[in-house]
């Protein structure tokens, strides 16, 4: 049973059935009306009550004006259908701490004792979620679905390109969905552990006659499904904008999705999502470059060396060597597919070099 789903269709019938407003006292005697009208627009405006209501624990306990069973004593617990749900921030912004809840508790039940949230929740937690991956499906839309839901590969959601309002969801977002496989981006490793998979159906590249990949150009209306959902997820578990990413950037040796024709830089520019560079920042590193040197420069060790510790320090996992080999060619070939999706031959240009740079600059590791 899809608990968010009780909790939400709960909330439109509250709101659009007041004359059958008696029979729901009945089934809600136990939660006071005012916070669960409170729990609704929490839900229906996450991004705002991260940066509006949070509140200090003892606080949040002590402002609670509602009657309310033993065993449920704590402010933003509200129990439907005998499923409890937490709703309130209880994060402490001064620590950019992030420990909004949506959804349902997932509680053990041991045989002949009882649990009981007399001293829920602690303030020391955060999401398991902290990145996003995108990735293609390279299949149509038939064996996209067969694929990711009846093999060892899945996704939690996959957007199809069939022009209607629906996405899939796959996998529940609190659990591992199988999409990163071996990955890593600046600190982390193993992103399955700890990241949302979005798979978008698109039939991916083919090689034309001189080996160059021609890329399936993306749907605009499927595009914006994307964005509403990357959107919403990332408000969500508040994920940074550097850790919304192609699969190609955290697997780059391996994965090329979801390709150069995927609208990075429209994303940001028309929905906030992810990175993109200041093309001030750009400019000027462009302009700092003599272009024949750079020319005559750009095969020397050293320079390369330095552009794969750059590669490094923007997130990409490289050993920098100072020389190209195929495996860290493919890494600029990941970086170009996401910011220079123009030229993705995985040769650092003077465009290529100032791009990252400027990334650098404006995402530094923390
Ligand atoms: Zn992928």
């Amino acid at each position: 049973m899809n608990q968010k789903k009780i909790l939400k269709n709960f909330c439109n019938f509250e709101i659009s059935n007041q004359s059958k407003f008696e029979f729901m006292s009945k089934i809600l005697y136990i939660i006071g009306l005012s916070t669960l009208m409170v729990s609704c627009a929490a839900q229906n405006t996450p991004a705002k009550s991260s940066a509006s209501t949070a509140q200090p624990p003892k606080q949040a306990v002590t402002q609670n004006p509602n009657p309310v069973p033993a065993g449920s004593q704590q402010t933003g617990l509200v129990t439907f259908q005998g499923v409890e749900f937490y709703k309130q921030n209880i994060g402490d912004i001064s620590k950019n701490d992030n420990t909004i809840s949506h959804g349902s508790i997932v509680t053990a039940s041991p045989q002949g004792f009882r649990v009981v949230k007399r001293y829920f929740p602690a303030v020391g937690q955060n999401f398991r979620q902290k990145y996003l991956i995108l990735h293609y499906t390279a299949l149509d839309e038939d064996r996209s679905l067969r694929v990711l839901t009846e093999q060892s590969v899945s996704a939690h959601y996959l957007v199809n390109n069939l022009g209607d309002n629906e996405i899939y969801q796959l996998v529940d977002e609190n659990k591992r969905a199988y999409h990163a496989g071996i990955s890593a981006w600046r600190k982390d490793i193993n992103l399955n552990d700890t990241s949302i998979g979005i798979e978008i159906v698109n039939t991916g590249y083919v090689n034309d006659s001189i080996g160059k990949k021609v890329f399936a150009p993306f749907d605009a209306k499927q595009m914006q499904k994307v964005a509403a959902l990357v959107k919403d997820i990332a408000d969500r578990y508040q994920i940074p904008p550097t850790n919304i990413l192609a699969h190609s950037d955290v697997a780059p040796t391996r994965k090329q999705d979801p390709g150069p024709l995927f609208p990075w830089k429209k994303l940001y520019d028309e929905y906030q999502i992810g990175m993109w560079y200041n093309d001030a920042d750009k400019q000027r590193y462009l302009a700092q470059l003599n272009p024949e040197l750079f020319m005559t420069e750009r095969n020397s060790s050293t320079f390369i060396y330095t552009v794969q510790r750059a590669l490094k320090e923007f997130g990409y996992d490289i050993n920098p060597t100072g020389a190209w080999t195929k495996e860290n060619t493919k890494v600029v070939e990941a970086f170009q597919y996401h910011f220079r999706p123009e030229n993705y031959d995985g040769i650092i240009d003077a465009e290529t070099w100032a791009i990252l740079q400027a990334l650098i600059q404006k995402y530094p590791q923390k």
